[in-house]
């Protein structure tokens, strides 16, 4: 589904990624690893058209996204859960939930404000709260909520549980889960290993804008390594 070969992205004179190669297979749960600023949030956003990439190939179902403005990327069937939720703060729950409806592909059963609120009851009883008045955890809910009310192929999450208590990381693993059962592909970036390590199929660690390696849940914590060295457990 998403093929990214020979990725090279740069902020300025500054060289972010030197070379990124990941494939997420459809119905796949994906995930990127590695520690802080190796370069997970630049190789979505590089994904996404945030960032620019330099060179490589990034191509979704065999259409290329380097070159492509985000929105191009998005209606594809790209659907981002950004860092740091960027809620619409001066727009009510239910508005930052309406506001990015569509449904480009014309998929099926798509996504509603409903079944949203099936996936997380918690929103059902916040739709006139402001976007700055949510918990952190309704925030990151209505963040993907968001992504899905857009009926993507493919869900992008950056930091899908951080700075959450642990109560409500379950809530998003096991919405997630639910999701996947039903076909959604997911490019994951999460620093609660065991937690990603439980719903993924498939694992990349970055290390220093370079993957390093990749495998299989088991194979990952079998390996220990590559735990130790790369994501220091
Ligand atoms: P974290 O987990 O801390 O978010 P990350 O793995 O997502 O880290 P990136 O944010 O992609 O890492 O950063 C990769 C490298 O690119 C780092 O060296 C960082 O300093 C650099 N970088 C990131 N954003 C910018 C920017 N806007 N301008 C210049 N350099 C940047």
């Amino acid at each position: 589904m998403l093929k990214i070969s020979n990725l090279t992205t740069h902020y300025g004179a500054s060289q972010a990624l030197f070379g990124i190669d990941i494939e997420v297979a459809a119905g796949q749960v994906v995930t990127l690893l590695g520690r802080n600023g190796m370069g997970k949030t630049t190789t979505i956003n590089s994904i996404m058209g945030i960032v620019p990439a330099s060179g490589g190939a990034i191509s979704f179902e065999g259409t290329e996204l380097v070159g492509r403005p985000s929105f191009k990327i998005a209606n594809l069937g790209l659907g981002l859960v950004p860092e740091g939720r960027q809620i619409f703060p001066n727009l009510s729950m239910m508005e930052n939930l309406i506001a990015t409806t569509s449904n480009h592909l014309k998929v099926s059963n798509p996504w509603t404000v409903e079944r949203v609120f099936e996936l997380f009851p918690e929103l059902a009883i916040r739709q006139s709260s402001m976007g700055n008045l949510l918990s952190g955890g309704e925030q990151q809910m209505l963040a993907i909520g968001r992504a899905l009310m857009t009926n993507p192929k493919l869900l992008i999450l950056d930091e899908a549980t951080e700075g959450l208590a642990p109560l409500v990381r379950q809530k998003i693993w096991a919405a997630l889960t639910l999701i996947r059962n039903e076909g959604m592909s997911i490019l994951v970036v999460d620093k609660n290993l065991s937690d990603l390590l439980r719903i993924a199929d498939r694992n990349f660690i970055i290390e220093r804008g370079k993957i390093v390696w990749d495998g299989t849940s088991d194979a990952l914590r079998k390996d220990r390594d590559a735990l130790h060295r790369y994501l220091g457990v």
